[in-house]
């Protein structure tokens, strides 16, 4: 048994194709390629030539198709009319040849035409006029007779019948002669002898062509006019039903090269469709978005610059106060124990300064990048508040200022991160006793709201001016009064209670004016998870949709 396994070569799947085959796509496609080439490039271009080609071929098909049908009625017509000339010269003719044989058969039994009335039509004077005037064509006159012998009937020539008379005369305005003939066989004779007269008009004069000519150049003028208005108006078309894309364009030009505000105007009804306008709109969407995102990152770079501005500044005042100490402790004053023990004790405060910045600005960056996750509880806040303020009744003793806690006798139970709002307390006392004279006091209440909870942090300090109590939360911001003020602060302690505030879904108030002291108001929510836009909120999402309720329920909130 042979078995058959099919050869590459065998079928030509070898890659070659058969010779058939190779040469049509390849032959047509230089012409594709210019084809391509001739069309416009723009949208508006094409839209244009697309319109004038429909045109320009409507107008072609109808015009060859209302010429071929005027030709058919010309033909017509030029055949009615050379019947009726064939008419006329047939009634002349006899009337002529009956007269000339004078009473004898024109044409005799025996197939001869009378010799009067052959000398009749062989003379030019008489002959001429037939073909001039009346058939204004080669005449060709033929007498004889109709036999129906064999069954069809037919046309027997006499002898000597046959007389051509040539046309001479010349064309009358807009005639032309057609190469055209037609014969016409008319019965005649009397009662002395019947015979057929066969009449045939050759060549005639026309009007035809002239007809024919002028209906064809009329139809071409018509038809560039057509073309040239729908050149026109397909342009103006066009124009306008791009102008829409020719906006987006711009618009979209515009905004590559940085122009963020440039928009597109909604497309008037009449040049716009619906599906430009939704574009347009769509575009103008995505050019707000656009622009508001690049208007957070500028903010987010400048405030980051800001920052970098502020902390360099404030490391460099601890830092050149350190090495000048260092200088003088290098130089005589080391010598001197007093000035000594003095510089370094300044250098360990101004060490202890960098220590607290450095560990200020640890906190506020981890607060303000979202890395803290608070450890929220159902505990009670009193507890908190408590602590943190007693925390500092060493420092106020120091002062002489009072500082008095006064809680409520029940529990206020909300959900919270104790250390943090202890933190949120220690800054805002350590404030209120900062800028309290001697002599003054500081209350901190707390209180449970309809909400939550309240915690005010109250002093009979200094004061701020109102045109620094925009400013006070803002991080680096210090007040002018600020160094009158008994130690030095780095303005970060308030941005650092607003942060920790904001994750709790809270919000904190203030209200002071100059010399009359401040008070601090700290608003908390029942439960932080329930704040739209809390970082708690968010991972509470979280973790009801990936683990359903029962752990929250159960407080044990991922932190
Ligand atoms: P600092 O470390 O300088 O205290 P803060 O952010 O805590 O920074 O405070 C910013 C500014 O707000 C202070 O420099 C001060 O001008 C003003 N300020 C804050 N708390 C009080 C207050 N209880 N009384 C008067 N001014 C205050």
């Amino acid at each position: 048994m042979v078995s058959a396994t099919p050869s590459p070569s065998a079928d030509g799947a070898d890659g070659a194709l058969p010779p058939s085959q190779v040469g049509s796509s390849d032959r047509l496609a230089p012409v594709a390629r210019g084809l391509r080439r001739l069309l416009p490039s723009t949208f508006q271009g094409r839209l244009t030539a697309a319109f004038v080609t429909v045109i320009a071929l409507t107008l072609l098909l109808v015009t060859i198709f209302v010429l071929n049908r005027l030709d058919d009625y010309f033909t017509q017509q030029q055949k009615t009319e050379l019947e009726g000339r064939a008419q006329t010269i047939n009634v002349i003719v006899q009337l002529l040849a009956q007269e000339a044989a004078g009473g004898f058969p024109v044409v005799s039994g025996d197939g001869v035409v009378h010799p009067a009335v052959v000398a009749l039509l062989t003379d030019p004077e008489y002959a001429g006029p037939i073909a001039d005037n009346f058939g204004q064509a080669d005449v060709r006159l033929e007498f004889g007779f109709t036999t129906s012998e064999g069954g069809e009937p037919r046309f027997v020539p006499a002898a000597n019948g046959l007389f051509t008379i040539a046309l001479r005369a010349p064309p009358g305005e807009r005639q032309a002669r057609e190469r055209f003939s037609q014969t016409l066989y008319f019965a005649g004779g009397s009662a002395l002898g019947r015979y057929t007269l066969a009449v045939t008009l050759a060549d005639p004069y026309t009007y035809r062509a002239a007809a024919l000519a002028n209906v064809t150049g009329l139809l071409a003028a018509i038809t560039l006019f057509a073309l040239g208005l729908s050149v026109i108006v397909s342009a103006t078309l066009a124009r306008r039903f791009t102008t829409p894309l020719r906006q987006l364009t711009d618009a979209s030009r515009a905004l590559a090269e940085g122009d963020l505000t440039r928009r597109v105007a909604s497309p008037t009804p009449r040049e716009g469709t619906s599906e430009l306008d939704e574009l347009a709109r769509q575009f103008n969407t995505m050019a707000d978005r656009l622009q508001e995102s690049v208007e957070i990152i500028r903010r987010d770079r400048d405030r980051s610059r800001d920052f970098l501005a502020d902390v360099s500044h404030e490391l460099r005042t601890p830092l050149a106060a350190l090495r000048t100490f260092n200088q003088l402790l290098m130089e005589s004053a080391g010598d001197d124990p007093e000035a000594r023990a003095e510089f370094l004790e300044s250098s360990a405060g101004q060490i202890e300064r960098l220590d607290w910045l450095a560990q200020n600005l640890l906190e506020l960056s981890k607060l303000d990048s979202g890395l803290v996750l608070l450890d929220l509880r159902p505990d009670d806040l009193r507890a908190a508040v408590e602590s943190a303020a007693h925390q500092l009744d060493a420092t106020a003793a120091r002062r002489g200022v009072a500082l008095d806690v006064r809680l409520p006798d029940a529990p206020v139970r909300i959900r919270h991160d104790p250390p943090r709002i202890g933190q949120v307390v220690t800054n805002l006392v350590g404030n209120a006793l900062k800028f309290t004279p001697r002599g003054g006091s500081v209350t901190v209440d707390v209180a449970a709201t309809p909400d939550g909870a309240r915690i005010d942090v109250a002093d009979t300090g200094i004061g701020i001016d109102p045109g620094e109590l925009p400013h006070i939360f803002e991080r680096f911001y210090r007040g002018a009064r600020s160094n009158e003020a008994r130690g030095s602060g780095s303005g970060l302690g308030l941005a650092i209670v607003r942060s920790i505030v904001d994750m709790h879904g809270g919000g904190i108030t203030v209200e002071s004016g100059a010399g009359t002291g401040s008070r601090f108001s700290v608003d908390l929510p029942r439960d932080p998870r329930t704040v739209a836009g809390t970082p708690a909120a968010a991972r509470a999402d979280v973790a009801t949709a990936a683990e359903g309720d029962a752990r929250l329920a159960a407080g044990t909130v991922p932190t």
